[in-house]
């Protein structure tokens, strides 16, 4: 069974393409933070080099040794700890695997999780590798932003594009894996469709409490003074730095503008639990519609700017100040 949460169609296209034979040499799974990304590729990794009877069995030599990153032919890149990007010798590494047969299993799968991290000499490097890979070989690109790749990669990639989870399916799963139903709905709704985040929260109830307070600190954002608002950019990335933390709390934002919208139309919010509820009925009561519409445009273009190369920082102030 594919240990997948949602993603249902994305699944059952990859497995009629595996046994078909007709499965792309080279794929890109676009989706935001959390949404599964990585965790579908290596179980796509699985898929193909099982032994067992269903294929990913999750038994067979081959599917524990993935699941553990153990595996000899299944590889996930990614940007190296404290670097923003994938560097172009990490990519000649991958490049030089991929030109060799597997080892031990049929397929060598090559993962590279947040290809938008590439760097533009890195991406030049890897798009023979993409035209024309070893038979035996499948190269997975990973992206929260395609925008942010090159069209050279993306043309030469089959594009599938996963959505985020909603709430009672995110529920659903962990209810699954044993949690209360009580905690299940509250991490279901604080998730916001990133079924990693809600697994690793209900693993660690201060991710949860974090979460909220970062939720209900960035409700407050449309009521702040310009000098608040630096501050509070200031304040969320004195800790970490990082392009994907910056760009999590970006999403929130976006997320947490939408709500705005909601209330604004007379629609219900998503917001769990009513966190920062009452901050954005006062921010619906203030704002005009188009405002808050210039608003989720401006946020739009932030996130493509964290993606290249601007200082998450200063990219996060200045979203917050041109908010109306
Ligand atoms: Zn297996």
């Amino acid at each position: 069974m594919w240990e997948v949460v949602g993603h249902d169609r994305a699944v059952e296209n990859l497995r009629n393409a595996i046994s078909s034979g007709r499965l792309p040499h080279a794929l890109l799974f676009c989706g935001q933070v959390g949404v599964g990304k990585t965790r579908l590729a290596l179980e796509l990794a699985k898929a193909l080099n099982c032994t067992g009877a269903e294929p990913p069995c999750q038994q067979c030599v081959h599917c524990r040794q993935i699941e553990s990153g153990g595996h000899p032919d299944v590889t996930v890149a990614e940007a190296l700890e404290g670097k923003d990007s994938i560097s172009i010798a990490q990519v000649r590494e991958l490049r030089d695997g991929a030109a060799l047969r597997p080892f031990q299993a049929s397929f060598k799968v090559i993962i590279i999780a947040g290809a938008e991290s590439l760097t533009p000499q890195a991406a030049d490097a890897l798009l023979k590798t993409l035209e024309e890979p070893q038979r035996q070989v499948r190269i997975v690109l990973t992206a929260t932003e395609p925008e942010a790749l090159p069209s050279t990669v993306v043309s030469r990639c089959r594009v599938i594009n996963l959505l985020p989870a909603t709430p009672e399916v995110i529920e659903q799963a962990l209810v699954a894996r044993g949690e209360s139903a009580e905690q299940a709905a509250v991490v279901s709704q604080l998730a916001r469709g990133s079924v990693g985040w809600a697994i690793e929260a209900s693993r660690h109830p201060k991710v949860i409490a974090e979460r909220a307070e970062i939720i209900e600190r960035m409700s407050t954002v449309f009521e702040l003074d310009l000098a608040s608002r630096i501050d509070l950019a200031e304040r969320m990335t004195s800790e970490r730095r990082d392009r994907s933390w910056v760009r999590r709390n970006l999403q929130l934002l976006v997320y947490l503008t939408r709500d705005l919208l909601l209330i604004q139309t007379g629609l219900q919010p998503a917001l769990a639990q009513g966190v920062g509820r009452a901050n954005l009925e006062r921010a619906a009561a203030r704002y005009s519609l188009p405002q808050v519409e210039e608003s989720l445009e401006a946020m739009r273009l932030v996130m493509d700017r964290v993606d290249s190369n601007v200082d998450p920082r200063l990219a996060l102030e200045a979203m917050l100040i041109s908010l109306p």
